[in-house]
């Protein structure tokens, strides 16, 4: 897994997986069948593309959506995969180049429109499949909302291509489906994956940096004789903060990747065998960790992204007891990531891709409500109540009417053509002059300058606002802004909107300890 997980950086340029990401990927990579459902926007096509890359062989990947499936050939394509797709959509050129890439051996993945399948299984029996993924599987149910007769085809095609290892994905989840897909795609009946994605015991906090070093001691102090990981974004740091700790009376050991060998086995040896032991580490630490009583994990810097967070704060509370976590974020931090981000060698694509999930990740850090409703959002699951265990429910955040900020916002985005970033969308509200919103117009559109009042870090803040809220989404690709469906009835004036007064790291800012 080691191997792939390196390719999740190098392939996707992704730091860390999603939920439940990890378990299926291995599932797949040991040969298991797997049917696995997971919410829209979970992040199920990576679960089969990643395998399909490293391992031989050819994946054949059933999908209904020309669309989408162009997207994704293309996608890998600009990532140096060898995808293809064989659809009506494809002209001859397009088709010889994905044909010839089938018999050279050099093709990875092979997408396929459902009413191909008759059609293709010659061709494909030759080529040898060593993986199906069958993607919006419950088109295979009759009684489901898209039913796709061609869908009934797919198991055939597996039988013919020899009983071939099949995943299947969906995020139609009722019982009904999952079985009947079950029943006609696979032979035996695979390995269901079927998880929420909350972790009920762990407490969810975070605050801006104002004394650091002393929030991180208030923090960890009570709390000493249980075992804890605090994560720091540099080698210097954990050894300095250990220190921190240890003179302040908490056993605590440091561990990065610059410590000799033996040190570090021996660090994390003990960590894992002694109890009430603090580590401080670098995100290099945790990946062969299997301590189920780890009680709290501290962020003394912002983690990389919402789904290393996810990944880190989860190594705390295995064994389902309560946990804490608590994530510091400054606007250093924030400012040196994205001068990493600019100064990567990384290609233009990458680059607004990783502003954008950085944009998640302070909108996470600000949001205005129930911090897991929003990270349970972002990775597609919806929870219909606040949770109670986090800062936000404990103590709220002082709101304001934000509705008239939000219009103005929201169609400052429709206006521009849902494809800027926040930097333009601000730069657009206040009316700046600037030599890129005269190029395009902008500063001939009725919202220019209606926000002139508020500066450009109170916009900014609504923006992430919106977003941590689901009204507007970022694209994943180019780092444009949109409108999401949740925008409307904001926009009509059918719905109020209350935001978060305060949100950029300041001094004196109230406790946000769980009580
Ligand atoms: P689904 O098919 O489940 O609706 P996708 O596979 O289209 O979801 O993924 C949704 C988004 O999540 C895509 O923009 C994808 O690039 C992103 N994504 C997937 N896995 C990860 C990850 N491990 N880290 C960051 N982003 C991810
Ligand atoms: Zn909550």
């Amino acid at each position: 897994m080691d191997h792939v997980r390196s390719l999740l950086k190098t392939v996707f340029g992704f730091d860390a997986f999603r939920p439940g990401q990890e378990e299926i990927v291995s599932a797949i990579m040991a040969g298991e069948d797997v049917l696995a459902i997971m919410p829209t926007g979970g992040g199920k096509s990576l679960c089969y593309q990643l395998p399909a890359i490293a391992r031989p062989g050819l994946t054949l990947v059933v999908s209904p959506l020309i669309a989408l499936m162009r997207d994704q050939v293309e996608g890998l394509r600009a990532a140096g995969v060898e995808a293809g797709a064989l659809t009506s959509a494809n002209g001859p050129e397009e088709n010889r180049r994905v044909l010839e890439a089938i018999d050279s051996g050099a093709l990875k993945l092979l997408y396929l429109a459902p009413e191909r399948l008759d059609s293709a299984g010659p061709m494909l029996r030759r080529a040898g499949v060593s993986l199906l993924a069958v993607d919006e599987a419950h088109c295979v149910s009759q009684w489901g909302h898209d039913f796709r007769p061609d869908y009934l085809r797919i198991g055939e095609l597996r039988r013919a291509l020899g009983d071939v290892q099949t995943a299947a994905f969906t995020a139609t989840a009722d019982a009904e489906t999952r079985a009947e897909i079950a029943a006609k795609l696979f032979a035996d009946p695979p390995r269901v994956f079927l998880r929420g994605f909350d972790r009920p015991n762990l407490f969810l906090a975070f605050q801006p940096k104002t004394s650091p070093r002393r929030q991180l001691l208030d923090f960890v102090r009570p709390r000493a004789g249980r075992s804890g990981i605090v994560y720091a974004g540099s080698r210097n740091k954990t050894e300095v903060l250990a220190k921190a700790l240890n003179d302040a009376g908490v056993p605590a050991l440091p561990y990065h990747a610059g410590l000799d060998p033996e040190a570090r086995a021996l660090h994390q040896d003990r960590f894992q065998r002694e109890d009430g032991l603090v580590i401080c580490a670098t995100v290099a630490f945790g990946m062969g960790v299997d301590k189920p009583d780890i009680r709290f994990v501290v962020h003394a810097d912002l983690p990389k992204s919402v789904e290393a967070y996810y990944q880190e704060i989860g190594r705390a509370g295995r064994d389902g007891a309560p946990a804490e976590t608590l994530t510091l974020y400054g606007v250093e931090d924030i400012k040196l990531r994205r001068m990493q981000i600019e100064e990567s060698q990384a290609p233009e694509a990458r680059k607004r891709a990783d502003h954008a999930r950085l944009n998640a990740l302070l909108a996470l850090a600000e949001a205005p409500r129930c911090r897991r409703q929003t990270l349970l959002a972002y990775f597609g699951e919806e929870r219909p109540e606040p949770c109670g265990a986090c800062d936000l429910c404990r103590q709220p955040p002082e709101l304001f009417d934000a509705t008239e900020a939000a219009q103005m916002a929201l169609s400052a985005i429709y206006r521009t053509g849902e494809r800027f970033g926040a930097g333009h969308i601000a730069a657009v509200l206040r009316g700046e002059d600037d030599a890129r919103a005269r190029q395009l117009g902008h500063d001939q559109l009725k919202v220019f300058g209606m926000g002139r009042e508020r500066s450009r870090a109170q916009w900014t803040s609504i923006l992430r606002q919106l977003l941590a809220l689901g009204l507007t989404r970022v694209d994943g690709a180019t780092g444009g802004w949109a409108l999401t469906e949740e925008a409307r009835p904001v926009l009509r004036g059918e719905r109020r909107l209350m935001l978060r007064k305060e949100t950029a790291p300041r001094r004196g800012a109230g406790d946000a300890r769980p009580a």
